[in-house]
């Protein structure tokens, strides 16, 4: 079944709304979530429009996403979920005013992507990955991924605000990256035009290269990574990034190296945040374990639970970065 068509227009029309959403970003429109992420109006309308999307294309595929509807289903009448709705019927393609997306309609598309169990074959959804990039106005990912009995075949994503050119910041911006299992990673334009492939840096020396971590210092170790860099003898600084658009940079040679080893170790990573990166990178020609260098194991549940930490990079010296995140975590312990 072609599944690559939907997604990729399932996540194009969400890079619209994400745009229109931050454009018009008021503060009331953020809410503390019980782990207290902040999360958008934007986060709730991006599942309710790909739920959508998906259901009318794909009737029959199941959905996890990250958001649940509990928060939207308790605040009736909110300005918040007024907002929600109209951001979907905004970005919904040529409804007639009479068939306007209701409000129950909104709810019922963001409650039914819990797949509870999250095995067998499935989509993942993070409508906006990094948040927090969204809000600073950094970088940030609407990420899809299609899971077929615990491997990911399919991987979407949608990047509003990366440059077209890493060498110029300034000018046009919006990518998508779709890879799909032993054919290659494609860059797009949000138009959906083909840009070309995505490949990975070529270059042999991990001195040489670049690395990518988050901006927020909670999601992983700066320290331990900076520590991990020596040993490699890596000189240039990091590059902070928020969200999986850190893959994206990898998959396009703009970095070679994405380090994410917890600060706390009993820290789950969610598989919405890795499915879609991680085939973006291995399809670019790069190689993606966690911190033991093993595969990370999507067959079970909604977390990495047989992983700790992850390590990106372009193939070319995976095993030298596993092994200098062993010294530096032996050098950590001994402390
Ligand atoms: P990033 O933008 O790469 O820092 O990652 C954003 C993602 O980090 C969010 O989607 C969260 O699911 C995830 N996250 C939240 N708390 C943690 C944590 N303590 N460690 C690692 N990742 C986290
Ligand atoms: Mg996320």
């Amino acid at each position: 079944m072609n599944r690559l068509a939907p997604a990729l227009d399932a996540v194009r029309l969400a890079c619209t709304l994400t745009q229109r959403a931050q454009a018009e970003l008021v503060s009331e429109e953020t809410i503390a979530k019980k782990d207290r992420s902040p999360v958008t109006v934007a986060d709730f309308a991006v599942q309710a429009l790909i739920s959508r999307h998906l259901r009318s294309t794909l009737p029959q595929d199941s959905i996890l996403g990250e958001e649940s509807a509990d928060f939207l289903r308790s605040a009736e009448g909110s300005e918040v979920r007024r907002r929600v709705v109209q951001l979907v019927n905004a970005a919904s393609p040529a409804a007639a005013p009479e068939e306007a997306v209701t409000e129950e309609a909104v709810l019922e598309a963001i409650g039914r992507c819990n797949l509870e169990g999250a095995t067998g074959s499935f989509w993942t959804l993070d409508p906006i990955d990094g948040t927090k990039g969204f809000l600073r106005r950094g970088q940030y990912a609407i990420a899809l991924a299609w899971i077929e009995e615990g491997e990911v075949t399919l991987g979407i994503l949608g990047c509003p605000e990366l440059p077209h050119d890493p060498q110029n910041p300034e000018g046009p911006r919006g990518l998508l990256f779709a890879a799909q299992r032993g054919q290659g990673t494609r860059v797009l334009d949000l138009d959906g035009r083909v840009l070309g492939p995505a490949e990975v840096s070529q270059i042999e020396d991990p001195a040489a290269a670049v690395f990518c971590e988050s901006v927020e210092a909670a999601h992983s170790a700066h320290e331990l990574h900076a520590a991990i860099a020596g040993h490699l003898g890596v000189t240039a600084p990091p590059v902070r990034m928020d969200s999986q658009a850190k893959y994206a940079a990898l998959a396009r040679a703009e970095g070679s190296i994405y380090l994410r080893l917890p600060r706390d170790e009993s820290y789950q990573e969610k598989i919405w945040d890795h499915a879609a990166g991680s085939l973006v990178v291995e399809e670019a020609g790069g190689q993606v374990s966690d911190a033991q260098g093993r595969p990370l194991d999507f067959s079970v549940g909604r977390t990495l639970a047989n992983n700790v930490g992850i390590i990106a990079s372009n193939g070319r010296f995976h095993q030298r970065i596993v092994d200098a995140v062993a010294k530096a975590l032996t050098e950590n312990s001994k402390d």
